[in-house]
């Protein structure tokens, strides 16, 4: 079943939904809404030499024209990813006395990773991942459940497509825990590469230089006059938010700057907090599935030291996803360099500064660290049987 779901989500699905909507009576017809990742976007502008905000104000256009009704930014449901992380992060950090599966706590905004762990390590990892939603499932959140009531739409009545940079983003969409019964709707309908997307300008015989802007549209209304990201690398920036939050909350520490270093190789890197020589926070980011086999064998030994590990499953990350495009005449090393240099372009803001951040939280959470909130932005894992686990995995 879960194939099926993943083989339904192409650019190919998107275009038979248009073309139905096209057709359909007006009551019958879906509001189609496309988030899309910042990752994708840097991509895009570095296969077609663009600046981040043409890229994605010409994208918005292109979709548009196609028959999207709205085109939004998931850097937006990032700060929520980022925010319930740094708050879970503490509350791990006080029980971990008590609780010995309280840390390190593990990243989870990666399906590739994620899946990996439910099938090979099961119960004895799953503990220690993070119960919060990645951007994507958050957004999917955001859309049938905040922007559907805006609509006045049921969740079944809005399409929901996002452009990501790798294909795992298909199998998380396609999880049961992101399934809502009540509605028999996914928070994340159709999930498309940023190949995908250069595929659809292909057979649309489109060039994205020559199409004119239009703005992005915000959750809350309006337009987007700008975009921002936020500091720490391009997959999310998980480590950095939750380390600089944890130094002032637990230590009244301000940090600065973030220096890291690197173990074996750039994707295994340590970020310490020390005061009088006594480690405080110990963090570390491991990409690809040689350092992550490396730190489950730290934890399963009892020897892992860190408080938290952001866990990716790409070597250097998210804007390496197999998703990506491939930039013509470039060797990998500097179309990588390439895409991070515009990804990280971008003014950086921190996610409690989001003035629409705050209100959802106020006006739609029920506040900050409310059940509801807890509910909507936190999902669970699940051990899978040994005998299903060679499936799927695909290092
Ligand atoms: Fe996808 Fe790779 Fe990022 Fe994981 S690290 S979310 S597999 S692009």
């Amino acid at each position: 079943a879960e194939s099926v779901l993943v083989s339904q989500q192409s650019h190919e699905e998107l275009c038979k939904l248009l073309a139905l909507n096209k057709a359909a009576a007006a009551h019958e017809q879906k509001l189609v809404v496309v988030s899309v990742s910042p990752q994708s976007r840097a991509s895009l502008a570095a296969r077609c030499k663009l600046g981040l905000l043409e890229t994605a104000q010409k994208l918005t256009m292109f979709l548009k024209s196609l028959g999207v009704h709205y085109v939004f930014d998931t850097t937006f449901s990032r700060n929520f990813s980022l925010l319930e992380s740094q708050q879970e992060f503490v509350r791990r950090f006080h029980k971990q006395a008590d609780d010995k599966k309280a840390l390190p706590m593990l990243a989870s905004a990666c399906p590739g990773w994620i899946c990996y762990a439910e099938k090979t390590h099961g119960s004895f990892i799953i503990p220690h991942i993070s119960t919060t939603k990645s951007p994507q499932q958050v957004m999917g959140s955001l859309v049938k459940g905040y922007f559907a009531e805006q609509k006045h739409l049921p969740p079944d009545r809005i399409y929901h497509v996002t452009v990501m940079p790798c294909y795992d983003k298909k199998l998380e969409a396609s999880r049961p825990d992101f399934f809502n019964q009540e509605y028999q709707t996914r928070d994340v309908d159709c999930v498309i590469t940023t190949g995908e997307v250069l595929k659809l300008l292909e057979q649309e015989g489109v060039s994205l230089a020559d199409v004119d802007p239009a703005p992005l549209d915000t959750l809350l209304g309006g337009a987007a006059e700008e975009l921002s990201t936020h500091p720490g690398g391009g997959s999310g920036g998980f480590l950095e938010h939750i380390f600089r939050h944890s130094a002032q909350e637990l230590f009244g520490i301000h940090v600065d700057s973030i220096h890291y270093k690197p173990l074996k190789n750039k994707d295994f890197q340590e970020v310490t907090l020390e005061r009088d020589g006594e480690v405080l926070l110990h963090f570390a980011l491991a990409y690809g599935f040689r350092n992550i086999q490396n730190l489950v064998q730290k934890l399963k030994r009892g020897k892992c030291p860190y408080h938290y590990v952001e866990v990716m499953a790409c070597p250097s990350g998210c804007l390496n996803g197999g998703g990506q495009i491939k930039l013509e005449g470039e060797s990998s090393k500097e179309e990588l360099q390439k895409v991070e240099r515009l990804y990280e372009s971008l003014r950086a803001e921190m996610p409690g500064e989001n003035q629409a951040v705050r209100e959802l939280y106020q006006h739609w959470l029920g506040g900050w660290g409310s059940e509801r909130a807890q509910q909507v932005l936190h999902t669970q894992y699940h051990a899978v049987e040994r005998a299903n686990s060679a499936l799927n995995i695909k290092w």
